[in-house]
């Protein structure tokens, strides 16, 4: 296709009303509501079948109405993340009910069902299609199975009643670890606040405000005994910024012990606090519930456990796979691990610290990155300022994939300009090569009031084109932040920190942007097997690690000079502090996550405690108290997406490592592995599974000795390889 600015679609993002988006999601919904009225209509009176050639087209006419759909609630959803004002909330909360009416119906419409199911059976026709319109239909039959639609109607009675439990169960075992958080305050004395950091006093004192609030508003506190109350009112609260801010700095041993215990058994059998209405907030019958109806599910869909249910729509193969890969990688990374852990225990020493506990180790660790490695964040600030971050992000991507970045105008100029929900908001397009419009993106990089935290890119549109209706459109997306903004005139300055995440969200931007992929379904990240989503993410923060990479993003916002030396190999040498330890941690959560979703015997809250511990005696090197309930608070795998899928964060390391050490052995900057690169993996996003793309881009399987090397656990020396420890929020 000849793309044009205006194949971009953008929309007036300055003046859009919320009752607009509103009404115009209503009315996609109401038109697929309507085509699937008809469908069923349909297939009740004609009993003939139809041709897989009438199943496919019907299929894509429906498939155009949800992409409406989707690019209306996209839009909202965005600015509520961005810009939540009370009517853009008002109107996408009011939504999320009917959403969710309209996606049960869509997942069990058995003629919907049937339509795919007929155009894969006529295997002379499902051979004729590209090959990401047949990943396509085959990604969206599956899902068709998964939930349930293909069973006997018996067994679809079933299957519903216990996705309604375990959804209901989710939520409440959510609710009770908010809960058991929220619950929690210890008013502080000022011995206790002993090594605390500036930022970190102003959390304690801003949870005291709130804890003040709280009892004045329960009654518990009169506003005379409020007034008499110490300015400013010290409270540590088990939320994670201040439960960090006192583990990693509090001097008072006795407070770090107190404040652990409280937050590894929130929601336990230990945890005495009650909801509102007077419940207790254990989880442990609720935790066991979930385990025996996804048993129950697997089963009913033919599988002998969940993990099994999970995995199938992952890029891993088998349990014993990810099993293998998890202990392999717990072995390897273990002397690592004892020489951390020693490195900690020789400090405790100096501390008058015998015998180093778990609330012990962010504090000693502290001790010892700052006599170590006297390299601070701020330190670091001012050579990342970031204009130049930004332009020399747009350099390194254009040497290795040949393509240019544009900023728009945002004032009419040629035709072209640009709305925004916000001053602070930047959008950019995207050529290939020769010149050709790519796509577009819009960064939104600060913090402000009424935006949510953290970072990620969400897709705006897919690329995307449908000839019936001589439709074409290209890929757009969010990249979104919360930056410092600029002050004094200055430019806003990124720590390291923040650098990575930039560099991780471009990452998820140009897989969702370099797509040549025209089926939504599948173009950029859609279709992209969970484990590995983030491959390209964390591939690009490679560079962001990198001698050469960082002095293209890198040079004092006072001086222009560069990053010096001394100072980058500071910051390099950080990179891996405690990355034994730290590894070991999250393959114990994986593991155990794998193992209690696998082996049925584990299904009561015993066996989950029996798994917990079995897991920590094979990789764990620190004890862990007995009374520790670590899985209480496990929202990632009971209630959120996580399940028999923690493993992914590793996995998805183990990808962009491999890929990356291509570029190592290749030269970092080689423009034709950025082609190769490009080609079999952003290119194709979803459309082939990810292990074929992996191994086109690699030449063989995904290995785990990259992996390794970059975490310091091989002695094997690459220069300036890297990657990041961290993984971040994706889409
Ligand atoms: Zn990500």
């Amino acid at each position: 296709m000849n793309a044009t600015f205006t194949d971009l679609h953008l929309i007036d993002f300055a003046n859009v009303a919320p009752n607009t988006l509103r009404d115009e999601v209503m009315s996609a919904i109401d038109k697929a509501n309507a085509f699937l009225d008809d469908m069923t209509a349909t297939s009740e009176t004609h009993h003939a079948d139809i041709s897989a050639e009438q199943a496919l087209m019907d299929v894509m006419a429906f498939d155009h109405i949800n992409l409406a759909l989707d690019r209306s609630w996209g839009i909202l959803s965005h600015l509520n993340g961005v810009t939540s004002t009370d009517e853009i909330r008002h109107v996408h909360h009011e939504l999320l009910p009917t959403l969710s009416a309209y996606g049960t119906r869509v997942g069990q419409h058995q003629p919907l069902f049937s339509h795919y199911q007929t155009i894969v059976n006529d295997t002379a026709f499902f051979a004729t299609l590209d090959p990401a319109r047949a990943r396509a239909i085959e990604l969206a039959l599956q899902s068709f199975e998964l939930s349930g639609v293909a069973l006997p109607t018996d067994k679809q009675a079933q299957f519903a009643a216990i996705q309604s439990k375990l959804s209901t169960l989710s939520a409440t075992f959510s609710d009770h670890v908010l809960d058991a958080t929220q619950a929690y305050a210890l008013v502080l004395n000022d011995e206790q606040l002993v090594g605390l950091t500036e930022s970190g006093l102003a959390l304690l004192a801003d949870a005291g405000e709130q804890h003040k609030a709280k009892l004045l508003a329960s009654g518990t506190l009169t506003q005379e005994e409020a007034a008499a109350l110490p300015t400013p009112y010290y409270v540590a609260s088990l939320n994670i910024p201040v439960y960090l801010a006192v583990m990693t700095h509090a001097d008072d041993r006795g407070l770090r012990e107190t404040l652990y215990r409280a937050y590894v058994t929130r929601a336990s059998e230990f945890d005495e606090h009650t909801n509102a209405k007077g419940e207790s907030l254990n989880n442990a019958d609720i935790m066991s519930q979930i385990l025996t109806l996804r048993e129950q599910k697997a089963k009913l869909l033919g599988f002998d456990n969940y993990a099994e249910v999970s995995l199938s729509t992952k890029m891993a193969d088998s349990v014993l796979e990810v099993e293998t890969f998890l202990r392999d990688l717990a072995a390897q990374a273990t002397p690592a691990a004892q020489k951390d852990l020693a490195q900690l225990q020789r400090c405790a020493q100096d501390y008058g610290i015998d015998e180093l506990q778990p609330w012990d180790s962010a504090y000693i660790a502290e001790k010892v990155k700052q006599s170590e490695f006297s390299l601070s964040q701020e330190e670091i600030r001012p050579y990342f300022p970031l204009p130049k971050v930004t332009s020399g992000l747009f350099a390194i991507v254009e040497r290795l994939y040949g393509i240019t970045v544009k900023e728009q105008s945002y004032e009419g100029a040629g035709g072209h300009s640009v709305s925004r929900w916000h001053d602070d908001v930047r959008f950019y397009q995207l050529f290939d090569a020769d010149d050709r419009l790519i796509g577009g993106f819009y960064f939104d990089l600060f913090s402000r009031s009424g935006k949510r935290g953290g970072a990620w890119m969400n897709g705006f549109q897919a690329r995307y084109s449908y000839e019936a209706k001589a439709h074409q459109q290209l890929p757009v997306c969010f990249m979104v932040g919360n930056f410092t903004p600029a002050l004094d005139g200055k430019p806003s300055l990124l720590t390291h920190d923040e650098v990575l995440t930039l560099f991780h969200e471009f990452g998820h931007g140009l897989h969702h942007l370099l797509t040549q992929v025209t089926v939504g379904d599948v173009a950029g990240v859609n279709g992209v097997e969970w484990d590995a989503v983030e491959l390209p993410s964390q591939f690009m923060e490679n560079w962001a690690w990198d001698a050469e990479g960082i002095a293209l993003i890198s040079s004092h916002v006072d001086t222009g000079e560069p990053l010096p030396k001394d100072k980058l190999d500071a910051l390099l040498a950080v990179k891996n502090f405690q990355s034994g330890l730290q590894t070991l941690r999250q393959i114990e959560f994986a593991l155990f996550d794998l193992l209690i979703h696998a082996h049925t015997p584990a299904l009561d809250y015993e066996g989950i405690l029996a798994t917990l511990n079995a897991v920590r005696s094979d990789i764990a090197i620190m004890q862990t108290p007995d009374y520790n309930r670590f899985a209480n608070g496990f929202s990632h795998i009971f209630a959120g997406g996580y399940a028999a899928g923690y493993y992914s964060y590793k996995w998805a390391e183990l990808l962009s490592a491999d890929a990356f050490s291509k570029f190592e052995e290749d030269g970092i900057f080689n423009p034709a592995t950025g082609k190769a690169f490009r080609e079999s993996i952003l290119s194709v996003g979803g459309s082939f599974p990810a292990k074929t793309n992996f191994e086109n881009f690699r030449g063989r399987s995904a290995s785990i000795d990259a992996l390794l090397r970059h975490n310091g656990f091989t002695d094997t020396k690459s220069p300036d390889a890297a990657n990041a420890q961290t993984t971040r929020e994706v889409i």
